[in-house]
């Protein structure tokens, strides 16, 4: 069972990269048979790029864990990629988590990404947790020796009280934890700017910048909205004006303009938010040549 730890190596942000760059796609669980279909190609197209591992959603509410569960269990069935579960603890139990540790080990899964999750529609935070760094630490604990990562909003977490706070609340978190996956952003100055916070507080741990083709402009503004992420307008106005083809042409080039600023500025490597899409994502590989 690959672990991410090992792939990143002795990578650090702000620092210049050792070895290759990792490539990574993310997956959603599809809400139907058609959707579901779609993510079998998806799979099958991305995986002739050989990725360095491909990481599955955790949605909110009573099945989210199941539907993660069962699409990991398919790519880890048929699939000779390492595969990283999203894990949300927010409105679970510590025995509803360490069952499914239980199973995702069984499975072979060598990493997860300790999430809190939101609280459905704003209501109070319930279970045995209430911040990731806590589920960390369980991950950690699990015999199975996960290797585990967590999430760095590079604009700030939009609950956070304020910038500082956020910083030392997510140094505390990653220095207990592996490496860190992005929330999506647009300027790689706010990675760079992430990285110095960090380091500053002592934390050395890698961050893998997570970048969004946006080929549904109307989704991913709606996705920013909630994230706290600036939506740079230019860019966003011209693939509105765009359609089919042309549309996700012009969204990879603009992600692949990205992340080539972000290797360039020291990052162990890119995590693609695919939309469960493989066009935008096949056209930034290449244009990456990774
Ligand atoms: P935390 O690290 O717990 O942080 C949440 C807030 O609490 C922050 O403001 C933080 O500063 C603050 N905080 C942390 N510790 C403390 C403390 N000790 N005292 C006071 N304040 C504290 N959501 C899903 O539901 N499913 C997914 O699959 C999913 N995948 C994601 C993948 C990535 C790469 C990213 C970046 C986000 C993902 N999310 C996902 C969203 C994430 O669950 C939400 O952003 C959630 O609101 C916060 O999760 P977190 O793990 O960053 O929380």
């Amino acid at each position: 069972m690959a672990r991410i730890v090992d792939l990143l190596g002795a990578h650090r942000p702000g620092a210049r990269p050792r070895g290759t760059p990792t490539l990574s796609f993310e997956f959603f669980p599809p809400a139907d048979d058609d959707a579901d279909r779609r993510l079998q190609q998806t799979l099958d197209e991305l995986g002739v790029l050989a990725p360095s591992f491909v990481s599955v959603t955790c949605g909110v509410g009573g099945d989210g864990h199941d539907r993660t569960r069962s699409i990991v269990a398919e790519i880890c069935g048929g699939r000779p990629v390492p595969v990283m579960a999203h894990v949300t603890c927010v409105g679970h139990t510590r025995s509803d988590i360490a069952a499914l540790l239980d199973d995702y080990a069984a499975l072979g899964v060598g990493n997860i990404l300790a999430l809190a999750g939101d609280p459905p529609d704003g209501s109070a935070i319930s279970g045995d947790f209430r911040y990731a760094a806590e589920l960390v630490q369980v991950v950690r604990d699990h015999p199975a020796g996960f290797s585990v990562g967590v999430a760095a909003h590079p604009e700030v977490h939009p609950r956070s009280a304020d910038r500082a706070s956020d910083r030392r609340h997510l140094a505390a978190k990653l220095g207990a934890a592996d490496f860190a996956v992005t929330q999506f952003f647009f300027d790689a100055e706010d990675y760079t700017r992430l990285g110095n916070e960090l380091a500053d507080l002592g934390c050395h741990q890698p961050v893998i910048p997570g970048v969004m083709p946006v080929i549904w402009p109307r989704s991913v503004r709606r996705y920013a909205a909630m994230n706290g992420t600036t939506v740079p307008e230019a860019l966003f106005d011209r693939l509105d004006a765009l359609a089919g083809d042309d549309r996700v042409a012009a969204a990879a080039d603009a992600a692949a303009e990205l992340a080539r600023d972000l290797l360039a500025a020291g990052a162990p490597g890119i995590h693609l938010y695919t939309l469960n899409r493989s066009e935008a994502s096949i056209r930034i590989a290449e244009l990456l040549d990774l």
